[in-house]
């Protein structure tokens, strides 16, 4: 390729975000409002009115209860899964944002929203007790097409944040899972039945541990994940997530 060539590509690469912005400059994701050079994806007054969720809840029945109560006292529910946190509730805004993160490749979005929810973590003492934070895994297949796992990234965050180590690999997915979203609450517990495998227990053992994912709904996924972790010597499990989502 001639020098010249060359270096007009080059200006062309260099130059191609701006020219991009000045055709379809960047707007909210929210509102569609037109976004300032700092504002990323979202702009400031749709971010600062993000619903969040101040309190824990049952990952059974979805009762939200105080921090000093370790086990929801509204059900008997057997979950292995003490509680769960997540930063807000699946309404229209959260489910743009995260259907943007997850398929459309805008992780510096996931990231972002990684930070707020662990500046709300790190509000509850307890978490800073705990010893590992785990992301749910994806099939390796879906890991390939997607390019990403999307819990691993949320978990990076909240590793840097809190300052938990995060433990990639230890939790695999040995089974290639429907898509739960048109299944019934039965069929998800079956449907995630002995999906998961600890590859190396001893990594876990006597460990209270996080699970990360984007978001829960029936909770049998992290339910699912749970139990493995515990079966193999983990001593306590809780989640954080995203969102918390109602079927
Ligand atoms: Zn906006
Ligand atoms: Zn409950």
């Amino acid at each position: 390729m001639s020098s010249l060539l060359f270096k007009l590509l080059n200006l062309f690469l260099e130059s191609k975000d701006s020219v991009l912005d000045f055709i379809y400059p960047p707007h909210c994701l929210v509102c569609g409002r037109y976004l300032s050079k700092k504002e990323g994806h979202v702009c400031e007054g749709c971010w600062n009115g993000l619903g969040i969720l101040p309190h824990p809840f049952c990952p059974d029945c979805k009762s939200f209860f105080p921090e000093d109560k370790d086990r929801c006292f509204f059900c008997s529910g057997n979950s292995n899964l003490s509680w769960v946190r997540s930063l807000g509730t699946f309404d229209d805004f959260y489910q743009e944002l995260i259907h943007q993160f997850k398929y459309k490749g805008k992780v510096s979005l996931g990231k972002r929203l990684s930070r707020r929810l662990s500046q709300q973590m790190k509000k509850d003492n307890r978490l800073l007790r705990f010893d590992l934070l785990i992301p749910v895994p994806l099939h390796p297949a879906k890991r390939r097409e997607r390019g990403y796992n999307q819990s691993e990234i949320l978990g990076k965050v909240i590793s840097r944040e809190m300052n938990i180590p995060l433990l990639k690999n230890a939790l695999k997915r040995i089974k290639k899972t429907e898509d739960q979203t048109k299944l019934s609450d039965e069929e998800r517990k079956e449907n995630v039945k002995d999906a998961f495998e600890v590859s190396s227990p001893e990594v876990i053992e006597d460990k209270r541990i996080v699970l990360v994912d984007d978001v829960i709904t029936t909770g049998a996924t992290l339910n699912e994940c749970a139990r493995v972790l515990k079966d193999n010597g983990a001593k306590k499990v809780v989640g954080a997530t995203l969102v918390l989502a109602f079927k």
